[in-house]
């Protein structure tokens, strides 16, 4: 039963007290609650428990749902949405090359890349996604989309130099990006910065710019371990990307380290306790070193299985305590945004992997998409749990669909049977973003779908023309 309530009202936070009641409750710092209730005060969780105790205040019955806290999305790249379906049948060197190619010629436009960010940040809240992890190269774009549609995230700025020599100007380049864009940081979006991989930094320029996010305070993500020729590169100095090096006047110096891990240790820039996006080809070694330095990971399963990079041994992670987090990656590579689809997919790998049924179930997989990736941010206990004085980021998925039912379990119905679904609320900072599987503000929306029809179409003229 929906209550007497506007989406007006929904969308404006106050000093009222509104009440979510839904059948199912998950905190997931304890068991589910039936019948249960979220009371939320300004951008405020201010109580969790059954309905039967809820405060008074405006009560919007969420009926047959689970409501849950708002996922977070360990890894993005929101302003590459407009690439979506436009990579196929590419192996990973060739995806990359194509990708910056349309970047630098056909998607460089700054009002693009914000649409592109507010569709994908749209897509995002509809699957009750309220925190996005974010690295970009240009980034500005996608912390005013973030501001501008009041979601959560830390925006990492990327910085590339593989020629030691480009160290030092690379460095200043980053410090002067950080400085412009601490302007439009705030509590909920933040700054971090990323060094964006083996095969585009250097050893030098990992090791210098984890000192300077050290001394800056500043999150840091790397996207390491990801490919085969990432670590052929490595560890051989040979293969596509060393081909391209030398194409460049840039010497890949053999064997740089026995593993991607371990260039990054040897660097020293395990120090600044990165988040590590990917770890697909590490071994025990190397896990016991990102376990010891207090690193932590983003899983993303699908765009791993994507290109045939393998499965990231998430098991052996946890095992050795790595805070672990899910991301979808960019729709460039996934083509969908949607977490619970990711759960599903990690919790499957994961029993593929290890041949047991056992392995990453349903409850532990959702629980990554919550605190799980609050704690990968560092952002928990802040978020990621259903809490008296936690932010009010909230989400809630329908349970009376039929792949839902009968219902036994809710984190099974959620994981295998409605991933996919629309969120029937989404909730950041206390304000309402998506009711009943739409958008609240439709405006910005509807001029953002045409603008990305056109943007679009030149992506693939540009696309055609490339294949050519
Ligand atoms: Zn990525």
């Amino acid at each position: 039963m929906i209550p007497q309530c506007t989406a007006r009202d929904l969308a404006e936070p106050s000093g009222a007290v509104t009440v979510y009641r839904a059948a199912w409750v998950m905190p997931m710092n304890g068991a589910p609650i039936a019948n249960g209730a979220v009371a939320v005060a300004g951008d405020r969780i201010t109580f969790v428990g059954s309905a039967a105790g809820a405060p008074p205040g405006l009560v919007v019955d969420l009926g047959d749902a689970a409501l849950m806290p708002g996922l977070v999305n360990v890894h993005t790249h929101l302003e590459l949405t407009p690439l979506r379906h436009l990579l196929e049948g590419l192996d990973f060197a060739q995806w990359i090359r194509t990708l910056t190619t349309l970047r630098r010629t056909a998607l460089s436009d700054t009002t693009d890349l914000q649409v592109g960010a507010r569709i994908g940040i749209a897509e995002g809240l509809l699957r009750g996604i309220t925190t996005f992890a974010d690295t970009s190269d240009t980034a500005a774009p996608v912390q005013s989309a973030l501001q501008s549609m009041g979601a959560r995230g830390i925006v990492y700025k990327e910085v590339f130099g593989p020629d030691p020599l480009q160290c030092d100007t690379s460095l200043a380049l980053l410090r002067e990006a950080v400085r412009e864009l601490r302007h439009g940081a705030s509590d909920a979006v933040r700054v971090g910065v990323s060094p964006h991989a083996p095969y585009s930094v250097s050893k030098a320029l990992f090791g210098a710019v984890a000192g300077f996010a050290i001394g800056e305070q500043l999150p840091m993500a790397v996207h390491l371990a990801e490919s085969a020729f990432e670590e052929e590169l490595v560890t051989r100095g040979t293969g596509p990307y060393a081909d391209n090096w030398r194409s460049r006047d840039i010497d890949p110096a053999g064997a740089r380290a026995r593993s991607s891990v371990a260039l990054l240790h040897d660097a020293g820039a395990l120090r600044a306790r990165p988040l590590i996006i990917h770890a697909v080809r590490v071994d025990a070694d190397d896990i016991a070193l990102l376990a010891a330095a207090g690193c932590a990971v983003a899983h993303c399963p699908v765009s791993n299985a994507r290109f045939g990079h393998g499965i990231a041994p998430v098991q052996a992670m946890l095992d050795a305590g790595l805070a672990v987090g899910i991301g979808t990656d960019s729709v460039a590579s996934n083509n969908r945004m949607d977490l619970l689809d990711e759960a599903r997919v990690a919790h499957l790998m994961a029993c593929t992997q290890t041949q047991s049924w056992r392995a990453f179930p349903a409850s532990r997989a959702l629980w990554h998409c919550t605190t799980g990736g609050a704690q990968a941010l560092r952002l928990w206990p802040k978020l990621g749990t259903l809490d008296v004085g936690a932010p009010a980021d909230l989400c809630a998925f329908p349970l009376d669909g039929l792949a839902a039912l009968p219902l036994a379990d809710v984190s099974d119905a959620l994981v295998h049977g409605i991933a996919g679904s629309a969120a029937r609320l989404t909730v950041a900072s206390g304000v309402v973003k998506v009711r009943d599987g739409t958008l609240i503000e439709r405006t910005q929306h509807t001029d953002d779908r045409a603008r990305l029809r056109v943007i679009g179409d030149r992506l693939l003229a540009a696309r055609r023309r490339l294949a050519d």
